[in-house]
């Protein structure tokens, strides 16, 4: 998945990294996001996503 990575938007301006170890979570409001790592630098990284994209969510 392509999540943004400020680290790398500061040092290259490149925004968009491949994630890796990425967690599904859900938020307080009911949608849902995706935590991993930056397979580049190796920094956090966190990118909304929608229920569809989460694997074995539901459709609520
Ligand atoms: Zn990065």
């Amino acid at each position: 998945m392509q999540a943004l990575c400020t680290t790398c938007q500061k040092r290259e301006g490149v925004n968009r990294r491949e994630m890796t170890n990425v967690q599904y979570v859900v938020m307080k409001n009911g949608r849902h996001a995706a935590r991993g790592t930056c397979g580049v630098c190796g920094g956090g990284m966190y990118r909304i996503v929608s229920a569809a994209e989460v694997p074995g969510a539901s459709q609520a």
